[in-house]
């Protein structure tokens, strides 16, 4: 099983969920680009003052603040991960390669979940986040018990400003705009692995296991 891979994909597309799944199966951790900015947002700090404006706007926070606070994340876990909604930039890719390679850690597959834009808007409208750690539920396909209320927790779901119509048009424009040639970057390094992401849930996680488990018994040969 590999263990430090990154989640390319626009939004809606499940990478989170995905994300959750591995982390939860096998201890690998999640380190959310989104979740986190949302988080020093929350709590106002420094840095989520600084990405307040472009998150509103559904524009990318500069790369330098980004590749900043995934450094940090990444000193904290000794070489296992899943990174998901990071890199959106060639500019982030290039430095989480050098990032990797300073501490010795290649990158075992970009995963690229694909998805069309009307399933996307379709999903992000009927999306359902729980504040607090970032779990998501789908009204259509995956409801809580209790509409708005977080199954685990206990306490209030809501539905994210930035997936609202304008700033959801913006976001599918921006990933098409900067996050494609990301996918084109890690397809040149001969990482790209493509998922069909309107698969389900579970058809998606079992294609991630055994692409990634290819990608991993390739390395071992
Ligand atoms: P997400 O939850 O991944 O859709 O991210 C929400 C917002 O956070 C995005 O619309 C961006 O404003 C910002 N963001 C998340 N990840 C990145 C990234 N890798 N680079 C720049 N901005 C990001």
């Amino acid at each position: 099983m590999p263990v430090r891979l990154v989640f390319l994909g626009p939004p809606g597309a499940g990478k989170g969920t995905q994300a959750r799944i591995l982390e939860q199966r096998f201890g690998v951790k999640q380190i959310s680009s989104g979740d986190l900015l949302r988080a020093n947002l929350a709590q106002g700090t420094e840095l989520g003052r600084q990405a307040e404006q472009y998150m509103r706007r559904g524009e990318l926070v500069p790369d330098s603040l980004v590749v900043a606070m995934i450094d940090r994340e990444l000193q904290q876990h000794s070489g296992a991960f899943v990174i998901d909604g990071f890199p959106r930039t060639v500019a982030q890719a290039e430095a989480l390669d050098r990032l990797l390679d300073e501490h010795g850690w290649p990158l075992d597959a970009a995963i690229h979940f694909q998805a069309d834009r009307e399933t996307l808007i379709a999903r992000l409208s009927a999306r359902w986040t729980n504040p607090r750690n970032g779990r998501t539920y789908n009204t259509l396909t995956n409801p809580p018990r209790v509409p708005g209320i977080d199954d685990e927790d206990g306490g209030p779901l809501v539905q994210r400003e930035d997936d609202q119509p304008d700033t959801l048009a913006k976001r599918l424009e921006v990933f098409e705009l900067q996050t494609q040639p990301v996918i084109e970057y890690y397809r040149k390094a001969g990482k790209l692995v493509e998922v069909d992401a309107l698969a389900s849930v579970d058809a998606v996680a079992a294609r991630i296991n055994k692409a990634t488990g290819a990608t991993a018994s390739s390395e071992a040969r």
